[in-house]
């Protein structure tokens, strides 16, 4: 049954956009707290690289860090 295959699918992406809308966006790599280098701001929005790994986007000026592997969430 495809169609209910897709609604399923549908349904799970929803929620994990909901769940990311209400994380807080703190992240840590290396044991550092992951800062904008540009404005100093420490939430971001979380999306998911093309190349691998996930994409950072500050929450206060919108700049685009790229990391190969997903930091922490705090
Ligand atoms: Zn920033």
């Amino acid at each position: 049954m495809p169609d209910i295959t897709k609604t399923f699918k549908a349904v799970h992406r929803a929620i994990k956009a909901a769940a990311s809308a209400v994380n807080p966006g703190e992240y840590q790599a290396a044991g550092t707290q992951v800062q904008c280098p540009h404005c100093r701001h420490r939430e971001f929005n979380e999306s998911p690289n093309l190349g691998g790994g996930v994409n950072l986007a500050c929450r206060k000026c919108y700049l685009v860090l790229w990391f190969a592997q997903k930091p922490n969430a705090l």
